[in-house]
């Protein structure tokens, strides 16, 4: 199966090595303004296939993408030190109107993975311009994040991430909501599960567990300048998901029609992901307290794409 990466910077070229060494789909296609830079990367990455798998990888232009089941779109202007998502967003937005109406005539029939940042509003601006179904536009949303969360519960609680159910609501970005009401450790609830001394989760723990997930993205960017093998892993993910009709959920953004009261916003939900994109949107049980900060984050976000005019 055919998979199209628009945009080879740091995040594509992150996602399309990592799709390679996964073996994730049989055919990839390396799109970028810089025909050079994409060039490269598909040799580059082509000569790890041998330690891999027998992907077939090339750069070509949007016509090469015909016949793709995912295209994952990572085109854009990278996020500056100390930038807010929500900065990049007039610049990247312009990238947009020019980049999906080309990949919708090439693959009118792939699901769209957006990457690029502000991850949520962009996937609101893919919707548009691509004149698809919410359902086939994909935000990477808080994959991520949510990611971090179960890593960081994991570690806390000497347990594998796999075994931690925890999510993370909303906005790619600061007013993201970590559901703690909903964390369980194989089927036990946390308040539960962490009665034993070493493992109590105090208000302390959660702080710091709170900061080191809402703020991964800025202490990466610090001290490297970009954020990039992390989402590379989880977009990989994603499209196993949808070239194998999985039906895993995940925490991605598509536009909703209304969240927590706010109409035509994206942001992430737990969703079934498949062969068809997103395939259901799951309602968790939130307190009062998640249900007002996810609300907010809509907000936010609504915000943001109103300020756009979209
Ligand atoms: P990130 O860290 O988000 O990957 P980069 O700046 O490294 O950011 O990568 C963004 C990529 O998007 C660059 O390779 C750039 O050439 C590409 N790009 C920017 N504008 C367009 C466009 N209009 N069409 C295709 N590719 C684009």
């Amino acid at each position: 199966m055919k998979v199209g990466v628009v945009g080879t910077g740091l995040v594509g070229s992150s996602v399309a090595y990592a799709l390679a060494l996964d073996g994730v789909g049989s055919e990839l296609v390396l799109v970028d303004a810089n025909l050079k830079l994409a060039q490269a990367h598909a040799e580059d990455i082509l000569h790890a296939t041998p330690f891999a798998y027998p992907v077939r990888v090339r750069a070509g232009n949007y016509s090469a993408l015909e016949g793709a089941t995912v295209v994952v779109v990572a085109a854009g202007v990278s996020q500056q030190p100390g930038e807010t998502r929500l900065q990049l967003l007039g610049r990247n937005a312009k990238v947009f109107e020019q980049v999906i109406p080309q990949i919708v005539q090439a693959a009118p029939g792939a699901i769209l993975l957006i990457a690029t940042n502000p991850v949520d509003v962009m996937s609101q601006v893919a919707t548009r311009i691509a004149n698809l179904p919410p359902n086939q536009v994909i935000g990477s949303g808080t994959i991520l994040d949510t990611a971090r969360f179960r890593a960081l519960l994991g570690e806390h609680l000497a347990v594998s991430p796999q075994s931690v159910h925890a999510y993370v609501l909303g906005e790619h970005g600061d007013s993201e909501v970590l559901v703690w009401s909903g964390v369980s450790v194989g089927g036990v609830k946390l308040s539960i599960f962490a009665q034993q001394p070493t493992y109590t989760v105090t208000p302390e723990v959660q702080e710091h567990i709170d900061h080191g997930v809402r703020y991964a993205a800025y202490r990466i960017i610090e001290g490297k300048g970009a954020t990039h093998y992390g989402i590379g892993a989880g977009i990989a993910r994603l499209t196993r998901a949808i070239l194998h009709d999985e039906r895993s959920v995940f925490t991605v953004s598509i536009l909703n029609a209304q969240v927590e009261g706010v109409q035509e916003t994206a942001l992430s939900l737990p969703r079934v992901v498949g062969a068809g994109g997103v395939m259901r949107t799951l309602e968790p049980e939130l307190t009062p307290e998640e249900h007002h900060a996810l609300k907010h984050s809509a907000e936010i976000l609504k915000h943001a794409v109103e300020e756009l005019g979209f």
